[in-house]
């Protein structure tokens, strides 16, 4: 029996970056069969998603068989590839991707090459010769990257460690190797707000990082915006703990312990000097912060609810419009 390798990469208009990557995942191939032992001959797949892309995208997928030299690949070689309806995002497309895949070892990297395909053949080979069941990379550094974009990440990483208690390693990428076992695990969660790297850690098993130096992007531009970062961060935190809900219990607990206290002292302050009307705008601003507050936490609960809603309507996670396979 062949050891099959699937490569799942999410794509949105990646029109540009396909005609790089393809080619330097083909020479990766090529250096796992001369540098990688699995006692069987290897076969390899590649899962390409679009995800709603408005350019070259889906061209692309079709033309795969142009930009990689299946000659150069020992092992058999073959191109699987979905395109959705509309825009799902990259959660769906691994998702899509992963469903699709029959590799015995599969794979999630970027299209953009900053999810270097040469790094494979070591991830490989840890996979096969240590004892971890998923080998990830993880950024050591983030130059080239926006200095308030590194920044921000950075903080919403100890956030989340700290509220979940997920184990999210500085600079983690969506880029692993993972055994069968473990997708199958991924697979089995099946929650609509799906935030990969918490997926993957949550399911556990044994995690090899290795490290390696930031890589800028070798076509196009990210599709992410400022804006889309800060809710993908805000979804991450609500899908993997109820730590807000806790916190604006203790908030609000706390602040009528305290309100309490501070009544009883104004009355005993009365009873004893008696009562002049003075201090009202400090009152107005009390007022007006409890308001605040009591509105942002209804609105936290209320994001939760609304979460719940989202995962009771049981929409499904994409829409396929076309699929594909190339056997090259
Ligand atoms: N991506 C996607 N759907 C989206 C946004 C991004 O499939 O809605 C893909 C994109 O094509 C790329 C990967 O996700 O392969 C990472 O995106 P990007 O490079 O924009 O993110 P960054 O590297 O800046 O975090
Ligand atoms: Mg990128």
């Amino acid at each position: 029996m062949p050891m099959k390798i699937s490569i799942v990469v999410p794509c949105k208009n990646e029109g540009d970056a396909l005609p790089v990557l393809l080619p330097a995942l083909a020479s990766s191939f090529a250096s796992v069969c001369r540098i990688c032992d699995a006692g069987s001959p290897w076969e390899f797949e590649i899962v390409l998603v679009d995800d709603g892309s408005d350019d070259g995208t889906l061209t692309a997928f079709k033309d795969a068989g142009a930009y990689l030299d299946a000659a150069s690949v020992p092992g058999a070689l073959s191109v699987r590839w979905i395109s959705f309806s509309r825009n799902f995002g990259k959660e769906a497309g691994i998702l899509a991707g992963l469903e699709a895949a029959s590799g015995d070892l599969v794979a999630t990297m970027d299209a953009d090459m900053q999810d270097p395909p040469d790094l494979l053949p070591e991830m490989v080979t840890r996979l096969l010769d240590g004892d971890a069941e998923v080998v990830a990379a993880r950024r050591v550094t983030r130059e080239h990257e926006p200095v308030m974009r590194s920044w921000s990440a950075r903080c919403f990483y100890m956030l989340m460690r700290r509220l979940t208690g997920l184990d999210l390693a500085d600079g983690a990428r969506d880029y692993r190797l993972m055994k069968r076992e473990v997708v199958d695990a991924v697979l089995s969660l099946r929650e609509r707000n799906r935030f990969s790297k918490g997926v993957f850690s949550w399911v556990g098993f044994k995690t090899e990082w290795l490290p390696y130096e930031n890589v800028q992007r070798a076509a196009g531009e990210t599709a992410w915006s400022f804006f889309q970062l800060v809710r993908y961060a805000v979804d991450g935190i609500a899908s993997f703990t109820s730590a807000p809900l806790y916190a604006s219990f203790a908030l609000g607990s706390f602040l009528c312990a305290a309100s309490l206290l501070a009544f009883l002292f104004i009355f005993i302050r009365a009873l004893v000097c008696g009562d002049p009307v003075a201090g009202w705008p400090s009152l107005a601003c009390i007022i007006v912060f409890l308001g605040g507050l009591q509105l942002f936490c209804v609105g936290l609960i209320g994001f939760y609810l609304a979460k719940t809603y989202e995962e009771a309507k049981r929409r499904p996670h994409y829409i396929v419009r076309e699929s594909g396979e190339l056997k090259l």
